[in-house]
């Protein structure tokens, strides 16, 4: 994709006002239940990802990615299951071995034999599941709630002999019986399963039935509870963070969102919302330049590009257009951006080549090029040419360049206005850019 029409602000005066501008609709009383300055983030690029439609990890890319993870400071990464296939096997081996500061997971089926699989390789816990709605019990395994209940409760314990980490989750938890659900939860938070999970594998909840959902979840266990949401409607990061407010304790992501079907919570996107909820814990907790290099290093090794909207580092996700914007960004970025660029390792562009530009912005370029001889009445009449020529076509920043640098030298022997006269067209400057 080409890079935008756009130029680097120069925004380091110390006597700017840095200070984000806190909301007025922000909750007085903090919920008592809220975990949103105190989560878990659990990575499964390596599971949920996988199932992603151009998504093929070959053992050498799950270790680079692994790596890349656990740089940015992931608490834990899932990883397929062990029972998947014998590369599946070799690869929880592997990453298992790394040494990682992240928490290795393997998520199996709710089944003795996988789960002394996924023990056998070396993992640090096992993420068990089990379809629980009716849809699930109907079509696909069959199996009563007692049942399932029975085979939870001989799985935990037996995990739990081995001294691992164990989750249990249902599957396709919102289209299942709440009542069924909050019994088998008690039922496994009674043998003490360390995490509880509840899964949106289809993507119909909405963030109302999150919040009721997991706060009375809340009131039922002990134990933590794991989140997973898939994006079908696109509710994925809105209902991370208000299961956080509601009391979940983990939340599953991928890296830009990637999964079964259109995907679940994106990792920068959830790191994005978090970072608004309560900046000092996640800059604390996670290198954020690095959300960059690992979504580089994903969307290289399943062939997409990252979307020109993405969270943070989506090629316009700091550019400011508006001349009226790109005047109050120059005051004060907390204008427009909740987010500071500089957190994330990226830049702030004011783009100023095209007819909705303003003389601010154009006077920020001319003190960037040192053309000190300009006043704001220069900056006034050059853009004016500027939005003239960008009703024929927006212009590039070499082009904007060429028009300042030229109108300056004229202004030496007074001949400035007469330059500016003379070119009508943007084809006039891009020749003469090519030229120079
Ligand atoms: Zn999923």
């Amino acid at each position: 994709m080409a890079p935008p029409r756009d130029t680097p602000m120069n925004d380091n005066s110390p006597d700017r006002p840095r200070e984000p501008i806190v909301s007025p609709y922000m909750p007085r009383y903090p919920d008592p239940m809220s975990n949103i300055s105190n989560f878990k983030i659990i990575e499964t690029t390596l599971r949920e990802g996988e199932q992603f439609a151009n998504a093929f990890f070959d053992t050498k890319t799950k270790v680079e990615i692994a790596k890349s993870l656990d740089a940015i400071g992931v608490d834990y990464i899932e990883l397929t299951s062990p029972a998947a296939s014998e590369q599946s096997r070799n690869d929880c081996r592997v990453i298992s071995s790394l040494g990682l500061k992240a928490k290795v997971l393997t998520h199996v089926r709710c089944h003795m034999d996988d789960v002394k699989l996924a023990i056998d390789t070396g993992v640090d816990g096992v993420n068990v599941v089990m379809g629980t709605s009716k849809y699930l019990r109907e079509f696909s395994h069959g199996k009563s709630m007692e049942y399932i209940t029975q085979r939870a409760i001989e799985v935990i314990e037996f995990v739990k002999s081995k001294g691992l980490e164990v989750r249990f989750s249902t599957e396709d938890s919102f289209r299942s019986d709440l009542v069924d659900l909050l019994a088998i939860y008690k039922a496994v938070d009674k043998v003490g399963v360390h995490r509880v999970g509840i899964a949106d594998t289809v993507g119909c909840a909405d963030p109302r039935q999150v919040y009721e959902f997991v706060k009375t979840l809340r009131s039922v266990v002990n134990c933590d509870i794991e989140c997973h949401f898939h994006n079908d409607t696109g509710c994925a990061i809105a209902n991370a963070y208000t299961a956080l407010e509601a009391g979940a304790t983990h939340i599953d992501t991928t890296v830009l969102g990637i999964g079964e079907r259109n995907g679940i919570t994106p990792l920068g996107g959830l790191l994005a919302r978090m970072y608004t909820a309560d900046r000092a814990y996640v800059m604390n907790k996670y290198d954020l330049p690095q959300i960059r290099d690992v979504e580089n290093l994903v969307a290289d090794n399943v062939d997409v590009n990252v979307p020109f909207n993405n969270y943070i580092t989506g090629f316009c996700a700091f550019t400011h257009k508006a001349g009226i914007h790109a005047k109050a960004i120059l005051n004060n970025p907390s204008t427009y951006e909740i987010l500071k660029p500089e957190d994330f390792g990226v830049s702030r562009y004011v783009s100023i080549g095209h007819r909705l530009t303003g003389w601010n912005a154009v006077k920020n370029r001319i003190e960037q090029l040192q053309l000190n001889d300009l006043n704001d009445d220069d900056a006034k009449t050059v853009t004016q040419k500027i939005k003239e020529l960008a009703d024929i076509r927006p212009l590039n920043l070499d082009n904007v360049d060429m028009l300042l640098r030229r109108y300056h030298t004229a202004k030496k022997t007074s001949t400035h206005i007469d330059i500016l006269h003379g070119i009508n067209n943007p084809d006039q400057l891009e020749i003469a850019t090519a030229a120079a």
